[in-house]
């Protein structure tokens, strides 16, 4: 079985398009069925890693290495199918395919044409996603942007041809729309009108149409937005907004029978739906007592996506722990000039913060503020979880504070520190290209006994993804080993240490990975459980 849902979205962008895809691919999962993501990106770039987090939001990293679109993250956490470069597809990776065949010669002299040459390679890619393995049921292609921008047209033409080819038994289309409140009251279908109509302009009826609105449509209003554009009115399913959490969504959807309509548009039987996983995981959220404050400590803060995998494993592992979590967004620049960070980070005796966490990032501006933190939550036996650059960070506190070497550094933020903790990987050293070549993808660890990081995962071979150029620097080992820093884990062949601990301190772990990718609402990460559970204690040691 060879099934494609195309997932479209109009009206306005961030309607939620990745949840909604990642929603229905959970509920066929929870039918049995074997689904696969893919998300179609129509900027030029490559891949999202050369973008700013400010632009785009984080990079999602996949086993293989990909540096992809935020989406792949909702992706991962909604469903459980393999993610990798297949399913991760940009109009620039489209483009710098076709350009090389070209200069191959493989177009044996014609003119390369957007249809059918990038079209045929965007199907091509989609349809390689169904074929890799034989028990694929179902592709679900998201295509960003908005229906009317000029960078989605290849996308969706690529679908309308899909659509065609394959019949509407195999291929169908779900339509994100919005449902806008005017002046506080009335709910206005017009925009999702003028959106079916940009669709069907470009050769594509929806089969089904999620409204994203306020508040639940009544009958009246799903008949008149089915009457105007043409689909059933059962097919039209209302996303209304939850105030309880996205991983609601699901059960939301499920309610209005969006996975049976679905199967029925493409001719298969409904197999028996298990969504038990996620009717636990909406109970635990409804029956958490007790909060825990944490800080995270970052340079992208103003941006909630630019860290969000971190922020969601985090809200996994207080589902986990039966708690709240609650994150205090801080802009380490801030921290630079602060004279008193008990007060900041302490926040007086009222509300302290239970713990800080340091997450990835890159380049120098906010570094001396996370270097502040580390110290204080590293004197003040605060609970600290240092993520890539916060590991790295961890270190060069370390050197500077503990062992007294005053202008101890990375080299990526100082080329003249005397004490270079942090340093270029050997293999970085003569790369000048940016994109994707920082040390990348799914690699194991070995997690040493009696720490912290072993007791978290409960075994020695951790394999979690990688995505930076720097390191720890081996010629120091000897002095940070000596001076108490403990190492909790190196690769295998021990050449690099991808883990450290503070000696005396409840929980300090820096790690050089990055687990947020690995957490689902489903099943929380075990190293952010162990911080979470960290929290709760220094908060019962707070407040109590
Ligand atoms: N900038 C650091 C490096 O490249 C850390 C990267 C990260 O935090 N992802 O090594």
């Amino acid at each position: 079985m060879n099934k494609f849902i195309f997932v479209s979205g109009g009206v306005c962008s961030s309607l939620g398009k990745g949840v909604s895809a990642s929603s229905l691919g959970a509920l066929l999962e929870g039918r049995g069925f074997n689904v696969r993501m893919v998300k179609c990106d129509p900027y030029i770039n490559v891949d999202a890693g050369t973008m700013s987090p400010y632009q785009h939001g984080e990079v999602y990293v996949t086993d293989d290495g990909a540096e992809t679109d935020l989406d792949l993250g909702n992706y991962a956490r909604f469903t459980s199918g393999p993610l990798s470069h297949a399913n991760s597809i940009t109009t620039g990776q489209i483009y710098d395919a076709v350009i090389r065949k070209e200069r191959e010669g493989r177009y044996l002299g014609r003119t390369i044409q957007v249809i059918p040459h990038i079209t045929d390679e965007i199907k091509r890619r989609i349809l390689a996603v169904a074929k890799e393995s034989p028990d694929n049921d179902v592709v679900i292609v998201e295509i960003g942007g908005t229906v009317g921008d000029i960078e989605s047209i290849p996308f969706l033409e690529a679908a309308r041809q899909m659509i065609h080819e394959l019949g509407r038994n195999n291929s169908i289309s779900v339509h994100l729309t919005l449902i806008p409140e005017v002046a506080g009251s009335e709910l206005k279908t017009k925009p999702t009108q003028h959106s079916v109509k940009a669709m069907q302009e470009l050769g594509i009826q929806p089969d089904v149409l999620i409204c994203r609105s306020p508040v639940m449509l009544d009958e009246a209003t799903r008949r008149k937005i089915a009457l105007f554009t043409n689909v059933e009115n059962e097919a039209v399913i209302v996303s209304y907004d939850v105030n309880t959490t996205i991983y609601q969504v699901p059960l939301v959807f499920y309610e209005q029978k969006l996975d049976q309509i679905v199967l029925k548009k493409m001719g298969v039987e409904a197999r028996h739906a298990d969504l038990s996983a996620w009717y636990l995981m909406m109970d635990k959220f409804n029956t958490r007592d007790g909060k825990v404050r944490v800080g995270v400590v970052g340079k992208y803060m103003e941006l909630h996506d630019a860290y969000k995998s971190v922020y969601e494993a985090l809200f996994h592992a207080g589902l986990a722990c039966g708690v709240v979590m609650d994150i205090v967004k801080i802009d380490s620049a801030q921290l630079e000039n602060a004279s008193d960070l008990d007060a900041v980070l302490g926040g007086g005796c009222n509300s302290p913060l239970d713990g800080i966490l340091i997450p990835g990032g890159f380049g120098e501006r906010g570094i001396d503020g996370m270097t502040r933190a580390a110290a204080w939550a590293r004197t003040r036996k605060v609970p600290y979880f240092g993520i890539c650059l916060g590991m790295q960070v961890m270190v060069i506190e370390w050197a500077r504070n503990v062992l007294g070497w005053e202008n101890a550094d990375s080299t990526e933020f100082s080329h003249d520190t005397t004490h270079p903790v942090i340093s270029l990987l050997e293999d970085q050293i003569d790369v000048q290209m940016m994109g994707g070549t920082m040390r990348l993808g799914n690699s194991e660890s070995r997690a040493r006994e009696g720490t912290l990081l072993k007791a978290a995962y409960g075994e020695t071979a951790i394999h979690e993804r990688h995505r930076h150029r720097y390191e720890f620097s081996n010629k120091y080992r000897t002095d940070m080993i000596n001076s108490g820093l403990i190492i909790s884990a190196f690769t295998p062949d021990d050449s690099l240490v991808e883990s450290v601990e503070w000696p005396d301190h409840p929980w300090g772990v820096g790690v050089q990975f990055h687990p947020e990718f690995k957490s689902k609402p489903t099943a929380a990460h075990p190293l952010f459980t162990a911080f979470v559970k960290a929290l709760i204690k220094n908060s019962a040691e707070n407040h109590g």
